[in-house]
């Protein structure tokens, strides 16, 4: 879910139509945090309003069955998954709105939000749940076989590798987690490493090496995909720019991205704190963020569990924490 950057305070920028909407809880966001934030906002009568963001449903609507989310016995695709968690939120009479927020203001009070440029709302409370967007390195049969063995999830999308061949790539914590998590599962994992080195904790780095069915492919760079519908093989490039570069051909089944995310945070900058990679800051064991009545939950304050579940208990969290702002304010 992209959000565009901007702030109501920076200048030349659209002035807001109309009349100002006012509301006790904005919810901004439509992944399991913000969904859960909602159920949970409308059951304590926030009378919530979510704005869904560029991506409705956000980033599980790209993944295929998740089989990890408790209560679904035989599993259930992202969008499904979202669908039934918004008609829930709706159920309880959140109002989901599809729109973007274009810029907000956080500098007084009630906090200001800005939809599709033109639109304003002030809000008592705000739930920021604008998640974060997997990085993806960028060349053309990536996107080709999205779904179809390329995947930027090992622990929602690993198990329809079973037993088969698969590349991980990239050389932080996250790939070595995904790596080892999916050697557990697959015949064989490749890491493809584009440094002589890795860049995770020694911790994991140990845990990479010593687990027998991965193989560390360090200094090497992704050139394509291939395959009759399907992923079939990777090209990659071993020492690129290098007098000694080489084309290296490896079958397999799956491709992992692995280089990381980014929080969609880039619309809060200068009103909210956050960590140097972007990941929002909470007061710990809250949702709660530098400025009152804003609170954050899911993967834009997450870097370490990023799972549906964990970001629906996250929203959870924060709709809790927003009804109890509001009630010790009356
Ligand atoms: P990182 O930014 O730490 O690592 C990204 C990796 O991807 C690097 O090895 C980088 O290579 C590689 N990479 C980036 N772009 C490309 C590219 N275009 N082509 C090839 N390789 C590329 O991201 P992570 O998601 O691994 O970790 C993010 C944070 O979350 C870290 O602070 C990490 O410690 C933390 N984390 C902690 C975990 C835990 O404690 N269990 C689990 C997962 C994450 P290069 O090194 O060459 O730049």
């Amino acid at each position: 879910m992209e959000f565009k950057s901007m702030n109501l305070k920076d200048e030349n920028k659209s002035t807001p139509e109309g009349d100002v909407e006012k509301v006790k809880c904005l919810i901004v966001g439509s992944g399991p945090a913000g969904y859960t934030a909602a159920i949970y906002a409308a059951r304590a009568n926030l009378k919530p309003v979510l704005i869904e963001g560029l991506q409705p449903g956000g980033q599980l609507t790209t993944t295929t069955e998740i089989d990890n989310f408790p209560g679904y016995p035989d599993g259930i695709t992202g969008s499904e998954m979202m669908a039934d968690l918004k008609k829930q939120a709706e159920r309880f009479g959140t109002d989901c709105r599809w729109g973007l927020v274009t810029s907000v203001d956080f500098s007084s009070y009630p906090h200001k939000v800005i939809v599709d440029d033109k639109k304003l709302i002030e809000a008592e409370t705000v739930i920021l749940a604008t998640g974060a967007t997997a990085k993806y390195l960028g060349f053309p049969t990536e996107e080709k076989y999205m779904g179809s063995g390329v995947s930027a999830c090992a622990t929602c999308d690993g198990f329809f590798y079973r037993g088969k061949d698969v590349a991980v790539v990239g050389g932080g914590d996250t790939a070595a987690e995904e790596a080892t998590y999916l050697a557990g599962l697959c015949n064989k994992v490749y890491l493809i490493v584009r440094k002589p080195f890795l860049r995770a904790s020694k911790t994991m780095q140990d845990r990479v090496f010593r687990t027998k069915n991965i193989e560390v492919l360090f200094e090497h760079n992704t050139k394509e995909l291939y395959g009759d519908g399907v992923v079939e093989g990777v090209k990659l490039i071993k020492r690129m720019g290098e007098p000694d570069e080489s084309e290296v051909d490896v079958k397999i089944d799956g491709f992992f991205l692995a280089i990381g995310h980014t929080p969609n945070s880039k619309i809060f900058n200068g009103y909210l704190k956050t960590d140097a990679q972007g990941y929002v800051l909470t007061e710990p064991e809250t949702t709660k963020t530098n400025v009152h009545g804003v609170f954050a939950c899911g993967d834009l304050k997450d870097p370490h569990y990023r799972q549906a579940i964990t970001s629906a208990g996250s929203g959870c969290r924060a709709a809790m924490d927003a009804e109890r702002f509001l009630s010790e304010r009356e």
